[in-house]
Formats: C-alpha cells, sequence, structure tokens
C-alpha cells in the first residue's frame, strides 16, 4: 500500500521546536541584555565571521538533507545514505550546533550560546516524537537504523590514544565520560589514575578488554583527589581487583564519606553559569564510599621513593589549589599526570589551563610552578587533550609569587 504523504509528515514536529528556540533564544537575549552580563570574549568581526561560516555549514547540512531525502519521500521510504548515515536528525544536528550557536555569535550574547543546550533538550524531545511515530511507520528497520546510527552528534571513530610520542613510559589513556583516566605500566601490572562516575565502571572494563588489559592487572588506583568524577568507581574496581590505593592523606575523609567536599567554587562568573545549568542534572557529588586500608599508601606533600619502587621512574608531587588532597604523578622525561591541578577545558569561558573549580587560585598558580620547576613539560589534565608545561609558565610569569 503506497502512503500519501501529508504536510504533517514532511515537516514533523520540527516547526514546534524551532518556535521553541526561537522563544527561547529571544528570552536569553533579552534577560542578557538587561542583567549586563559581559559579551563574549573576542573580536565582534570574528564573531561575525565565525557565524558566517556555521550558517554555510548549517545550510550545506540542511542542502544535503534534503537532497538524500526529497520531500517526496518523506515518512514515505527510509532513508539512510548521505548525511542520513552520520545521524538520524542532519537537519535538527543543523539547528542546534550550527544555526543556533551562530545567531548567538551575531548578537554576542553569552547567555544565548550558553542557551543552545536548552535548543538542544527540545529538539531532542521532538525527534522522540517523530521517532515514535517513525517506529510505528518502518517498525523493526527504523528501531535497527536508531542502533547503528546516533540521533545528532555523529561517532567519531576515535584512535586509541598511546602519547607514546610524547612519553618514555608506556602510557594509554581511556575516557570515560569527561574524565580521561591513564595507565602506566608497572611492575606486574599497570597503575591507574583516577577512574570515573561509577556508571562507567562496565565502559572502562569494556575500554580495559580492548586493549588486552585484565582488569586484575591493575595493582595500583592513584587517586588524583577525592571528587566524584575521579574516585567514582574507584570502590569497585578495588573490590575486584584488590588493588593499593594511592592518596593524598587530605582525601581520606572525603573517600569514606563518598563525597565531594564543597570548599571549592566556578573559578569565573562564566563557569558559574554554565555549572549552574549542569547542576540541574547532576545535583549530588557522591559517589560509593572508600574506606582506606593499612595497605593502602597515603601521601603527605611530596613522594619522591615510591613510584621508584614499582618500576615507574617518576615522582609524585602534592599540588593542591583545585583540591587540598590534589596530588600529581610526574615522570622523568617531564610528563604530567595532573588531575585537575590544570585543564584544557572549556577554555571559551577565559579560563585558559586553570581548574574550572578552585578552592584558591594562588595555590594552583604555586602547585603550577613546582610541576615547572621539578621539569614538567607535557602536562596530562583529567579534563582536555595534554598540552605543552609551557603554557602554564606564560600564567605563572602573570602572577605575583
Ligand atoms: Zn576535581
Amino acid at each position: 500500500m503506497v502512503r500519501k504523504t501529508n504536510i504533517r509528515d514532511i515537516v514533523g514536529t520540527g516547526p514546534l521546536g524551532l518556535g521553541l528556540c526561537i522563544l527561547v533564544f529571544v528570552t536569553f537575549w533579552k534577560i542578557d541584555k538587561v542583567a549586563g552580563i559581559a559579551c563574549l570574549y573576542g573580536d565582534k568581526v570574528l564573531h561575525k565571521v565565525l557565524a558566517g561560516l556555521l550558517l554555510c555549514a548549517g545550510g550545506m547540512i540542511f542542502y544535503a538533507a534534503i537532497r538524500a531525502m526529497p520531500i517526496s519521500k518523506h515518512n514515505k521510504c527510509l532513508v539512510r545514505h548521505g548525511v542520513y548515515s552520520y545521524v538520524r536528525h542532519p537537519r535538527y544536528a543543523a539547528v542546534v550546533f550550527l544555526v543556533y550557536p551562530a545567531f548567538a555569535l551575531l548578537v554576542h550574547s553569552f547567555l544565548c550560546l550558553i542557551s543552545t543546550f536548552a535548543a538542544y533538550v527540545i529538539f531532542k524531545l521532538s525527534a522522540v516524537l517523530e521517532e515514535r511515530k517513525l517506529i510505528d511507520v518502518f517498525g523493526q528497520d527504523y528501531k535497527d537504523y536508531m542502533k547503528e546510527t546516533p540521533g545528532f552528534i555523529p561517532k567519531i571513530r576515535r584512535r586509541q590514544s598511546t602519547y607514546k610520542q610524547f612519553c618514555d613510559h608506556p602510557v594509554q589513556s581511556i575516557k570515560l565520560g569527561w574524565t580521561q583516566c591513564f595507565l602506566l605500566k608497572c611492575t606486574g601490572g599497570y597503575l591507574l589514575i583516577d577512574t570515573s562516575y561509577p556508571k562507567y565502571y562496565s565502559q572502562f572494563e569494556r575500554k580495559l578488554a580492548n586493549m588486552g588489559i585484565e582488569v586484575s592487572d591493575i595493582k595500583y588506583l592513584l587517586l588524583t583527589h577525592h571528587h566524584d568524577d575521579h574516585a567514582g568507581f574507584a570502590a569497585e574496581l578495588v573490590r575486584s581487583t584488590g588493588c593499593q590505593v594511592i592518596a593524598h592523606r587530605n582525601a581520606v575523609f572525603s573517600l569514606k564519606q563518598g563525597k565531594s567536599e564543597e570548599t571549592i567554587k566556578p573559578v569565573n562568573r562564566r563557569i558559574r553559569i554554565v555549572f549552574s545549568f549542569y547542576a540541574l542534572f547532576h545535583k549530588e557529588f557522591k559517589f560509593p564510599p572508600l574506606r582506606l586500608s593499612e595497605r593502602d599508601i597515603l601521601i603527605e606533600g611530596n613522594n619522591d621513593i615510591f613510584l621508584k619502587g614499582i618500576g615507574i621512574d617518576g615522582v609524585i608531587l602534592h599540588t593542591p589549589g583545585h583540591s587540598k588532597d590534589s596530588i600529581s604523578v610526574l615522570l622523568s622525561d617531564g610528563s604530567a599526570f595532573v588531575g585537575d591541578a590544570a585543564m584544557n577545558f572549556l577554555r571559551w569561558t577565559g579560563v585558559g589551563h586553570r581548574p574550572v573549580y578552585i578552592e584558591d587560585i594562588d595555590t594552583v598558580y604555586k602547585s603550577w610552578l613546582k610541576l615547572r620547576e621539578r621539569g614538567a613539560k607535557v602536562i596530562y589534565p583529567s579534563h582536555g587533550r595534554l598540552f605543552s608545561a609551557t603554557e602554564l609558565k606564560a600564567r605563572i610569569c602573570t602572577t605575583n609569587l
């Protein structure tokens, strides 16, 4: 039976989403104007150029989507080629990730740029409604398409990072959510630097298996600090492997409580705004408690001995500022695994390499200075990609220490 294509089939729930997005955009724009929240960093001409590029990219995706699925085919046949092979909703994705931010740049509004997240939620809901209908029409074919193709963000086949080109010591990284964990080869197995949120434990096991590593090969877990995105599944890992934990003495109480200390504050106003959105979905900074035992290793100050004893040519440095218990691993070749003592994350908010949340910024800079003085060359943060330690130097030089 040939189905008739009517106007609702063609437009789906998109116009409703678009209308809501325009409403959200205008609301945030007005709030930004009244509240006087500083406009975006950077040159306005640059914003316009960037907006132009985003609009062009958005237009091209729209054109490609219509070429792949002419209007007459809407809801009559399942199209999976062209842009539809990357994402199931290329037109919505183009609006959310390209057109919406382009308009935010055109009006130089920081709040409008942030509200892109709201646009994403709106279109995500639109897509859910639309897909219910598409499942009715195409049945299992559409369910298979959903399994194989992401909705909005194309899958990027990531190269497995080995960092061997920078680091003399065998090191591998595992990205779990927004936390980057590192595995260093040590005598008899591996030392793992940090875990992630508890929900990532099965993903962690899968990724390890893909690397040909057994969970039981992990002999040591070094926690750069106690926060939930670092110590999240530490208790489960210790339970299943019996690995020894290495942590700063200041972390003991919070690990036992299973709760991030509330002594940190956003490093600037923009981070405060960004994380106020995040807090809507992540209300509690709790994790399964981890009770350290006598066989675990507690660090006080710096420790130049322990790592060498397990076959890793490096030292553990106390690098507070983000939190009192922050420690870093510095290898003899200058590779520094710093946890949250420095970041390469949300830099568009003007944070530079500072942690987005801090206890004390001068202490952060003193820790950076310590890392530099002890020979750090490449910084491996837990959030964001590695970067040269000279970028910390620039910030240290502008600070009165
Ligand atoms: Zn942290």
